[in-house]
């Protein structure tokens, strides 16, 4: 199938971009990487009148990174911020996360923001945003708000964008020194969305676990973090209790509901492990 007639937008500057999705209201969507949205125009699954292509806008192509964190504009591709040497060093679970993202083409092309933006509960993103604690800045015709992550995600490939809204940049806090962390999943083959996912902050102090923190994607409608300390420091099976305790999944054709919460414990325990064996190494 070819997507239903739309009018092209080609802003340069982001206050542009803001016109045009004033003017386009409901009938209006921002175009990123394309990577979501294309498929979903060919198959019709969207049809909006009127596409603002990102794309020319270079000034919502940056990485920003200080000592409290990570910014990232609104053109930045999956693959320059996996790449970042700055933001591997303050917020190593963004880069695991992204590693787990599709393919190498796709993260070439698709943004972070707009995986953010999408709120697909499989996207490894959303789930990265709440575990840091990060949150979005939006920017429309009325000005600028900046929305923590437990009230961007609203609902499955549901935000709280508004008509007429740019997500212009996510903000990812550094971790502290004395963390590590970790992001592993399961999907039927190599670059898929996964059947589950679960990141992983953990802190370590003197061989302690003060703090054991999980996010899961394909398993929750919205991302969730859930603290794991105590049940860590009861044992691997008490972790993985909770972790199946927390989440609520459907199943599909991919994996049972029953599946999906076997492989949230399994998985949880797994990423705490691993962010332990790395809090150990930056440590070091
Ligand atoms: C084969 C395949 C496999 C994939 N596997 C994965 C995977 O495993 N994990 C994963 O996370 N993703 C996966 N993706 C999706 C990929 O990560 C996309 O890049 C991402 O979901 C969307 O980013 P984009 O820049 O391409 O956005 P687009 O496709 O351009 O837009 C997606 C949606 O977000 C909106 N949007 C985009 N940017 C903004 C903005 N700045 N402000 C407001 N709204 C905005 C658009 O209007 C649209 O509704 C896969 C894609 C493909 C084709």
């Amino acid at each position: 199938m070819k997507p239903a007639p739309f009018d092209w937008y080609g802003p340069t500057t982001t206050a542009e971009a803001v016109d045009c999705l004033a003017k386009a209201g409901s009938d209006g969507k921002v175009l990123a990487g394309g990577q979501s949205l294309i498929p979903m125009l060919a198959m019709r699954l969207a049809e909006p009148k009127a596409l603002v292509d990102l794309n020319a806008v270079r000034e919502l192509s940056y990485i920003r990174s200080g000592e409290d964190g990570v910014r990232v504009g609104a053109l930045t591709r999956h693959a320059e911020l996996e790449r970042h040497a700055d933001t591997q060093r303050l917020v190593p679970i963004v880069g695991q996360g992204l590693r787990n993202v599709a393919h190498a083409t796709i993260r070439n092309r698709g943004t972070t923001v707009g995986s953010i933006a999408h709120a697909d509960p499989s996207g490894e993103m959303t789930s990265v945003l709440a575990l840091t604690g990060g949150h979005v800045v939006v920017q429309s015709a009325q000005g600028s708000r900046t929305v923590g992550w437990d009230d961007f995600f609203v609902g499955a490939l549901e935000s709280c964008l508004q008509p007429g809204e740019l997500a212009v940049e996510a903000f990812f806090p550094a971790m502290t020194a004395k963390s590590g962390s970790a992001y592993v999943e399961l999907s039927r083959r190599h670059g898929d969305y996964a059947m589950c996912g679960v990141g992983a902050i953990v802190e370590v102090d003197e061989s302690r676990v003060t703090s054991a923190k999980v996010s899961f994607i394909s398993v929750t409608e919205t991302p969730i973090v859930i603290d794991l300390t105590d049940a860590w420091n009861e044992g691997a099976e008490a972790a993985a209790q909770v972790a199946r305790e927390s989440i609520d999944p459907v199943g599909d054709i991919h994996a049972s509901a029953e599946y999906r919460t076997h492989l949230a414990g399994v998985l949880a325990v797994q990423a705490i492990g691993e962010a332990i064996k790395h809090a150990k190494e930056r440590a070091a």
